[in-house]
């Protein structure tokens, strides 16, 4: 994607190729189509990348959450960016204001239920 989608990852995500940007709506597509790799921060009310893939089967779950979430807040290039160098940020939600924003997110969401209707229709 870009360096300024890498630098608003979600802070939890684990080092790798995935990770979760700032847009997450928390429909839970992710986790369940990869439950060994997505996880919900359940205070921030989002998910993240809490473990690499490490087989093929792993990896292609990965890549059907990636293609399925509808915010496109899934990515796969985070073995393009040094994970040292550039720091995760302050956690999405604990950012004052990103709550509008956050939010607006979940509306959409509520009223397109657009995550809900891809899972269903898989
Ligand atoms: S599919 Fe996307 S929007 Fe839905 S919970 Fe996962 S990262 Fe968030």
């Amino acid at each position: 994607m870009s360096l300024d989608t890498f630098k608003n990852r979600m802070a939890d995500n684990v080092r790798g190729r995935f990770y979760v940007g700032d847009q997450c709506l928390d429909c839970d597509l992710c986790r369940a189509v990869a439950p060994e790799n997505f996880a919900r921060n359940d205070e921030g009310g989002y998910s993240y990348v809490n473990k690499q893939p490490q087989t093929a089967e792993e990896e292609a779950r990965c890549r059907e959450a990636l293609a399925g979430c509808c915010t496109e807040t899934i990515h796969d290039d985070g073995f393009d960016f040094d994970w040292a160098a550039i720091p995760p940020p302050t956690p999405y939600h604990l950012r004052p204001e990103n709550q509008t924003a956050r939010a607006r997110l979940r509306e959409q969401e509520r009223q397109h239920d657009c995550c809900k209707h891809k899972k269903d229709a898989g």
